[in-house]
């Protein structure tokens, strides 16, 4: 593949509108994308590049729409694009030319994990060199730009239409910390983390729904520790307008054998748990309304 192969160019996400009755419910997976575009260039083995996947979270939360939630799914890889970041969030030494607005490179690039991904889950170098301008103005346009957008409109119809919105950004984690976690190598993690920017983008009655709803489901639950939410859910969460996000992070180990990308024994179960939860936050986002 070379850097003059052509950019992603199909649709860069899956938008799914609930069956009966709507809540005022969204839920997105960024980072569970497999679309690997033709200019996507990298130097590591497949098993190792997919180890950057949200490993099919947008299928384990593909039953959402049957419960009354509207369903968010990128298409295009996190690691060509990811729509969690800051578009100024760029290591400036992945460019290849001048780039054409200010850069304000962050903690996540500092860690190989910024707007566009430099390191695998080792810390080593994912990309096969810089990346041209043009490339990855594409990658803006095509991927971060109609992802970032339809989540926006989407908030926004749900909350002109119901007063107020609740939305959960789904994630999966390694079982285990890694070089390029905040947590460091070899800290080892509960079931799920659930993460709400310390109380900032969601009002707390949410927060302690979803950690008894999983808890009672016999998950292990840690809040905003290692992973407090990023972007998605900083720009869409304002409890003062009754916009509510929060993000949930998942085990791999719960669902897929992290080494090989495949599913784990455990993968129906949390698929039906978390069908189970999308019911349960749904009735009462329906029930807080209706108060
Ligand atoms: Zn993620």
């Amino acid at each position: 593949m070379t850097e003059s192969a052509a950019p992603f160019d199909e649709r860069a996400y899956d938008l799914r509108l609930p069956e009966g009755q709507e809540a005022p419910l969204l839920l997105d997976s960024p980072h569970s994308g497999r679309v690997y575009p033709a200019d996507f260039r990298t130097r590591v083995s497949e098993p190792v590049l997919r180890g950057a996947e949200d490993w099919m979270v947008d299928d384990l939360v593909g039953e959402a729409p049957l419960e009354g939630a509207t369903l968010l799914a990128a298409r295009f890889p996190r690691a060509y694009i990811d729509p969690n970041r800051r578009l100024d969030d760029i290591d400036p030494a992945l460019i290849d030319g001048t780039w054409h607005e200010p850069l304000n490179p962050g903690p996540k690039t500092a860690l190989g994990i910024g707007l566009f991904r430099a390191k695998t889950n080792d810390g080593q170098p994912l990309l096969a060199g810089p990346l041209s301008v043009d490339g990855l103005r594409a990658r803006i346009e095509r991927c971060w730009r109609p992802y970032r957008q339809t989540l926006s409109e989407t908030l926004d119809r749900l909350h002109a239409r119901h007063g107020a919105v609740w939305h959960i950004d789904m994630h999966s984690m390694k079982s285990v910390g890694t070089a390029i976690t905040p947590d460091g190598p070899g800290a080892r993690r509960p079931d799920m983390v659930i993460g709400d920017l310390e109380g900032e983008s969601c009002a707390p009655d949410f927060t302690a729904l979803v950690v008894e709803s999983l808890r009672a489901k016999g998950y292990s639950v840690a809040v905003n520790d290692p992973y407090k939410g990023a972007e998605i859910i900083r720009t869409c969460g304002r409890p003062a307008e009754n916009r509510h996000s929060l993000q949930i992070e998942m085990s791999r180990a719960l669902y897929m054998d992290e080494a090989t990308i495949a599913a784990g024994p455990g993968y129906a179960k949390l698929k039906a748990d978390l069908r189970q939860l999308v019911a349960e936050v749904a009735a009462w986002t329906r029930d807080v309304k209706a108060a």
